[in-house]
C-alpha cells in the first residue's frame, strides 16, 4: 500500500461540500435519491466534476480522488471498531450513523 497525500483528502472534502451545495437534501442507502438528494459519496462524485478545474484535464484530479477513496483506510470515528477504506467508511457514516455530509466534510478536513 502506498502513501496517499493528505491534500487528496482535503480535495475530497471540498468535493463533498460542493456536491452537498448542489443537492441540499441528503440521501441514505443510495448515491442519489428520487427526491433529488445525494449521499456523501454521491456528493463527492458530483462535486468532483463540478469543482473549478486548474489548467489541464479533469482526469488527474479524479484519479487522485478515487485513489484516496480506495487506498486510505480509516477507523470509524464513532468507535464501532470498523476499519475500512475511505469510500466504505463514508457510506457507513452516512447510512449507519446518519452523519450529515457537512459532518463528514469536517471529519475529513481534520
Ligand atoms: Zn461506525
Amino acid at each position: 500500500m502506498h502513501q496517499v497525500p493528505r491534500t487528496d483528502q482535503i480535495e475530497l472534502a471540498d468535493a463533498i461540500a460542493e456536491g452537498a451545495r448542489r443537492r441540499p437534501s441528503q440521501a441514505f442507502g443510495e448515491y442519489f435519491s428520487d427526491q433529488g438528494g445525494s449521499c456523501a459519496l454521491g456528493a463527492a462524485y458530483e462535486g468532483a466534476y463540478a469543482l473549478p478545474q486548474e489548467a489541464g484535464s479533469i482526469r488527474p484530479r479524479l484519479d487522485r480522488l478515487f485513489d484516496c477513496l480506495e487506498n486510505v483506510r480509516r477507523k470509524c470515528p464513532e468507535g464501532c471498531n470498523k476499519r475500512l477504506p475511505l469510500n466504505a467508511i463514508i457510506l457507513h457514516l452516512n447510512d449507519d450513523h446518519h452523519w450529515t455530509r457537512e459532518m463528514i466534510v469536517s471529519w475529513l478536513r481534520k
